[in-house]
């Protein structure tokens, strides 16, 4: 081919990156590998293949961990725990800065090892994976440093097992890996069968940084040994990212145990183009959204919402740039597109994208020639789908993307927002107003303004809905490995149940029956059915509604249809909260008369009452102070860290201080913008059930707040199992109940086993955390 050809046919010539140095790297381990336990090689047992998907061939013998190797991981892992947080910030933020350059000079076998083992183009592990992974450690080396001073009151956990993917194993690595030892914890960690040879690499890496042995402890294998990892009582908190059917998995198996838990799961992002968008920059976003790592990514953006207006003119020029892409060798330079991970995974896009032509779909498939061998599949685009389509709502991941038009804002929201998933969200206008008015509205842990799948170590980064919970990278992503030092001591429940069995009373006539408070009206309970409270010397006071099912159904379904309270200001809300204080403060004596009743003396009584009006005054204070944050992230713009609502909250109150405990429950919640369905302390009810009087003369909008009383037992489950209930706060004894239930919607669970002191241990961070999430908005500055 001469000069004049290559001009006319606008042709790449090969450039192949060399192999030579991962693969002498592979072979100085014979091609087979142990597992990486308290420092040095572990040999296996089983192994199985690990093979290049862009050729079939294999790479190395990986070995399958049992329970006893995970038992012989954890027990490095917490020997060694005591002398690594014996350690100063400053000493392990050095183990963390000598990681990240020992990365930085490896960073070649790393790129090409990755590359030869996921199939991913080396422009994307040279120029992302790696250097991501290396601003990881950096970033974490500088907040081991700063831990004592900038997390006070917090501790590391204990060792922690961390569980992750195929789709960029290096990088999910150092996402877990960096911050958890960053705050003093130790790791046991599995990558996935497909993709472990990085982090076989990366554990040699460490004990070249002189890493302490047992700190990190690399257990090869399947979903077998996420399992033993998963289930180690030894192990006080699981990291995971994955599907959402393991992530469900993994929050039923961990129910009860106290383990903390972060998900990381699947999603299907929308990337709405507005008309005004600048089209061809829009173009490349989506390439860079759904056919970046071949859409194996998580937050692929896989759902391309279109203004009509604009809708065919951006296909075709979509269509256009799609069929140029370079599908084929990964490790060519000039490859946009490289080898799926596995056939299985190819045969599970090819169904699903079939699935979707039954459906109607038009399939636009690009016209690339793809290799003969090894496992790819073309850039693809379906268009004429539905809202409801199985290729529209399922996570196909791959490089499959499908578009949907609409007409206004407004439609492009609910088309957004029509999914289980909640993981990130791309907008492209050439309004900022616009792309800001929509950017809150969208339901997503993360959302790119005219930029898509923007990382860095600064910001965090997580889901909602079924994507999951918890965030890595950022301040806010720390605390996933932190938990409080303990508190001052728990004040002893001095009071005794005073529940007898349910009994039928007569709701006619004369009813002395304190109603539960759904929708912002008195209600009696649906089952007709009601217990009796006693006072400290067993004589009856009144009987409560013994509350079902149904009523939880009701109170949820008044909370999810009142959202005027999430869309108030936090100053408009403020105000209703200094109001309900004002409105406690009048009623004073009626409810000190309430807690007497109860068996407080008149002093305690007083003392829980004042208590509880300043508790409402603390959070009024801080409905408009919570800030968010902008982070430093190294690109040209913004990424603003925005608290937002959770949405319906679920809480089920202690019997402890039962005025206070309510009040420190729903005041946090309220201030940060949710909606709430409480139920009562079981035994101590009566606080709780008067408090309507308190939201009824506040303005506070029907609907925000309901009250339930009955059976703890009884109510716990159909609140944590509910779909509409978004995060559930459950005080009590039972927690495997209510975080098993929670796995339906996986929802956020804040599950406290322990008695709490609530007059000096019921306020602070912890509940405003608790009462929002974070929302990362990506922003950059320039033409
Ligand atoms: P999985 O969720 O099955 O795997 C993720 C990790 O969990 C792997 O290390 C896997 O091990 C491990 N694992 C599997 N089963 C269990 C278990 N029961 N207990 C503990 N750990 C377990 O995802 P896959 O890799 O199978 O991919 C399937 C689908 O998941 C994809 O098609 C995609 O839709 C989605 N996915 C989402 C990702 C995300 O980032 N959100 C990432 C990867 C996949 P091993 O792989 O060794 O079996």
């Amino acid at each position: 081919m001469n000069i004049k050809d290559i001009f006319h046919t606008m042709d790449y010539g090969k450039a192949p990156e060399s192999a030579e140095l991962a693969l002498e790297w592979l072979a100085s381990h014979n091609n087979t590998f142990g597992h990486h336990i308290n420092g040095s090689w572990v040999k296996g047992k089983e192994h199985f293949a690990s093979n290049n998907p862009a050729t079939g061939q294999e790479l190395a013998q990986v070995a399958q961990a049992d329970d006893k190797i995970v038992q012989k991981a954890v027990n490095a892992a917490n020997k060694a725990l005591p002398d690594w947080q014996a350690l100063s910030g400053h000493q392990r933020g050095q183990y963390l800065y000598a990681i990240a350059r020992l990365i930085q000079k490896n960073s070649r076998l790393f790129a090409v090892l990755e590359t030869l083992d996921n199939g991913k183009p080396i422009r994307e592990s040279r120029d992302i994976d790696v250097p991501l992974a290396v601003r990881h450690f950096y970033h974490h080396a500088g907040w081991a440093q700063l831990l004592d001073t900038e997390f006070p009151d917090h501790q590391a956990i204990g060792v922690v097992g961390q569980i992750i993917p195929w789709n960029f194993p290096l990088l999910m690595l150092a996402w877990k890996i960096a911050p958890a030892l960053a705050t003093g914890n130790t790791v046991v960690i599995k990558p996935a069968e497909f993709t472990s040879l990085t982090a076989l690499l990366f554990a040699e890496i460490c004990e070249q940084a002189g890493l302490p042995k047992g700190v990190l402890n690399v257990v090869t294998g399947d979903g077998r040994t996420g399992q033993h990892i998963v289930n180690h009582p030894e192990i006080k908190k699981i990291a995971f990212t994955g599907s959402t059917a393991v992530g469900r998995w993994i929050r039923q198996a961990t129910a009860g145990s106290g383990k903390k838990l972060s998900l990381e799961l699947g999603g299907k992002s929308a990337f709405i183009v507005c008309a005004d968008a600048d089209l061809d920059a829009a173009v490349e976003g989506v390439v860079d959204a759904i056919w970046f790592n071949q859409g194996q990514v998580c937050c692929a953006g896989s759902r391309l919402l279109v203004q009509e207006a604009v809708a065919d003119r951006f296909h075709d020029k979509l269509i256009s740039r799609m069929n140029k892409l370079r599908v084929g060798d990964p490790l060519d330079k000039s490859i946009d597109m490289g080898a799926i991970i596995d056939p299985r995974q190819q045969q599970k896009i090819a169904t699903l994208v079939q699935a979707g032509v039954d459906a109607g779909a038009s399939l636009n498939q690009s016209s690339v020639e793809l290799p003969e061998n090894g496992c790819f599949y073309p850039p693809t685009l379906l268009t004429d789908v539905s809202p409801s389509d199985q290729v529209v709502q399922d996570e196909i991941f791959g490089p499959v993307l499908v578009s949907m038009t609409f007409r206004t804002p407004s439609e492009a929201v609910a088309l957004a927002n029509n999914s289980r998933y909640g993981l990130a969200a791309s907008i492209w206008s050439e309004n900022i107003n616009l792309a800001m008015h929509l950017a809150p509205l969208v339901q997503a842990g993360v959302v790119w303004i005219n930029c898509t799948n923007q990382f860095d170590a600064a910001a965090g980064f997580g889901g909602v809905k079924e994507s999951g919970f918890g965030r890595e990278g950022g301040k806010e992503g720390l605390f996933e490995y932190l938990k409080n030092k303990p508190g001052k001591s728990p004040a002893k429940v001095t009071a005794k149940s005073t529940k007898s069995k349910p009994t039928s009373v007569n709701l006619n006539g004369l009813d002395k029956t304190p109603k539960m408070y759904i929708g912002g009206k008195q209600t009696r309970p649906d089952g007709g059915y009601s217990y009796a409270i006693n006072d400290t010397a067993g004589d009856l006071i009144c009987h409560v509604g013994l509350g079902n099912r149904k009523d939880v159904r009701n109170a949820v379904e008044a909370a999810a249809g009142s959202t005027n309270w999430s869309g108030m200001s936090g100053f408009q809300r403020q105000q209703v909260m200094y109001f309900m204080a004002e409105n406690l403060s009048y009623r004073e004596e009626e409810f000190a008369a309430r807690l007497m009743a109860h068996g407080h003396s008149k002093k305690a009584a007083d003392a829980e009452v004042q208590a509880a009006i300043e508790r409402l005054s603390y959070y009024a204070a801080w409905c408009d102070k919570y800030d968010g944050q902008v982070h430093s992230v190294p690109m040209r713009g913004v990424a603003m860290a925005m608290h937002e609502p959770i949405g319906v909250i679920g809480i089920q109150c202690p019997d402890e201080a039962p005025l206070l405990s309510f009040v420190s429950l729903l005041a946090p919640a309220m201030a940060m913008g949710n909606r709430v369905v409480m139920t009562a302390s079981e035994h101590f009810p009566l606080p709780a059930l008067d408090f309507y009087q308190v939201l009824n003369t506040s303005d506070v909008p029907a609907g925000t707040v309901n009250i339930i009383s009955g059976e703890q037992a009884e109510l716990c489950k159909p609140l944590a199992g509910h779909m509409n209930v978004d995060a559930i706060w459950y005080f009590g004894e039972d927690s495997e109940t209510v975080e098993r239930e929670s796995a339906t919607n996986l929802k956020r669970s804040w599950t406290v086993t322990e008695v709490r002191d609530w007059h000096n241990n019921g306020q602070g961070s912890e509940f405003l955390r608790q009462a929002s999430q974070v929302k990362n908005i990506w922003t950059p500055y320039g033409e």
